[in-house]
């Protein structure tokens, strides 16, 4: 049996970082960018007001206070998206709104607050643009205005090749103009669940069967990670059903089965994985999760050529299935992804309960993390039997007790893995 280090360096040794593709800005978040970005032009693209005020020159304004405002002549009015045709002389002032351009022969932005604007409008009955404006304060030049270029400089590098793309990222290349932008592209998950007890989610459900709620987990973590899962559907326990299977799938950059790898089990996979492909490795010393199998199957690409696919055979039991794809499949989407950071974030948590590890394996127990007082606290989530689902949807953390340890006793510190970060952590 290998450890999870070991399994994991050899599924990530087998995938490889995919081609890049066009893709519009909203369809790519998360993934990564698979070009330098430069911008064509200046961000903002002309000096602008950063404030809702005059636009006037400083000069005017020497000595100006409350006591003894200083009036000018107020000769436009100009709001973002406008140019105004008028230029500002001694002695005038153009109002400006938010965001529009400074005029022509303005160099400073004195905000409404420090003018009689307000006064001025609440003593007049007419929506007119008041005559003449008095000015309460000195300005100095360039008060409130936003330079051209002061966010972004035609022809610098924006965004690098490399980043994976978040919410800003997406604006920035919104503020340049851009509507698809070069990213790797996501893999295709094929997904094949196997058994013979299981029945899809939108049959009825004959007595003996169970549904087949894997194939919905393991997708939704595809999909989570970034991946695009396509569904295989259910195969028998049988040669010729998994064999027909796995030949749908042969298109995909990642195959996955679900079941059929317990010991019981394993002939059928196996002797179809090493007709097929061939086997890398099988069973992980890990608990839950300790009959994952690994290796490739001989597919084709999108155009034709023959290539192996790498394979994750994942146990069947659901929360063995959910963890390994947690630990392996996860980190080898990721890389296929184009990203460099494959770990989930763990954290040292002080364990609520007492864990006995009587087999040497490295266990991964449910737990809920909280912070309290400024320290991580895991509290196990009840039963830890591979079966029970709903011990997933309770925990937002898998408490990672070594392979070497026999016994983690109440109040010690365990290293924490992860899998959901909300804001109540
Ligand atoms: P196996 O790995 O095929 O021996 O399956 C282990 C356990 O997981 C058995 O109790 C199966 O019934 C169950 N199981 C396997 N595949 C699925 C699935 N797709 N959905 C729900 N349970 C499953
Ligand atoms: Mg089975």
């Amino acid at each position: 049996m290998i450890s999870v280090e070991q399994a994991l360096e050899k599924i990530l040794s087998y995938v490889d970082v995919l081609g890049a593709e066009p893709s519009p800005i909203l369809d790519c978040l998360g993934q990564v960018l698979a070009e330098d970005i430069y911008s064509g032009i200046d961000v903002p693209p002309l000096d602008n007001t950063a404030m809702d005020g005059y636009a006037l020159r400083s000069g005017d304004t020497h000595g100006a206070s409350q006591e003894s405002p200083r009036f000018l002549r107020v000769i436009d009015t100009v709001a973002a998206g406008s140019i105004s045709e008028y230029e500002v002389e001694a002695g005038t002032a153009i109002r400006i709104m938010t965001g529009a351009p400074i005029p022509k022969g303005a160099d400073c932005v004195v905000r409404f607050e420090d003018t009689d604007e307000v006064q001025r409008r609440e003593h007049s009955t007419d929506q007119q643009l008041p005559a003449e404006i008095g000015i309460l304060c000195e300005a100095s030049v360039g008060l409130s205005i936003r330079r051209a270029g002061e966010d972004i400089t035609a022809g610098s590098i924006v965004l690098h090749k490399g980043v994976v793309i978040r919410p800003s990222e997406v604006g920035v290349l919104a503020s340049l103009g851009h509507s698809t932008v070069m990213v790797i592209r996501r893999p295709v998950v094929a997904i094949l669940a196997t058994g013979d007890e299981l029945v899809d989610i939108n049959q009825p459900l004959p007595v003996g069967k169970i549904y087949n709620s894997n194939t919905y987990s393991v997708a939704a973590l595809v999909a989570r990670y970034g991946g695009t899962p396509r569904i295989l559907g259910i195969a028998l326990d049988s040669e010729d059903s998994l064999v027909e299977g796995l030949r749908r799938g042969l298109e995909a950059d990642m195959l996955i089965t679900i079941g059929g790898v317990s010991a019981g089990d394993y002939d059928i996979v196996k002797d179809v994985l090493a007709k097929e492909g061939e086997i890398a490795f099988w069973t992980v010393r890990m608990k839950p999760g300790k009959p994952l199998a690994f290796g490739t199957i001989k597919g084709m690409s999108r155009a034709g050529v023959a290539r192996n696919i790498p394979h994750l055979g994942l146990p069947g039991n659901p929360v063995s299935a959910m963890v390994t794809f947690e630990l392996f499949a996860r980190p080898a989407i990721l890389k296929m992804m184009g990203k460099k950071n494959l770990a989930k974030p763990t954290v040292d948590a002080v364990i609520e309960n007492c864990m006995v590890n009587s087999d040497g394996r490295r266990i991964l127990a449910r737990a809920m993390v909280e912070k309290r007082g400024g320290q991580y606290f895991a509290r196990l989530t009840g039963p830890q039997g591979s079966g029970i689902l709903t011990s997933m949807t309770s925990a937002n953390g898998l408490v990672i007790v070594p392979e070497d340890k026999a016994e983690v006793k109440a109040g010690d510190v365990v290293q924490t893995i992860m899998l959901d970060w909300s804001e109540e952590v």
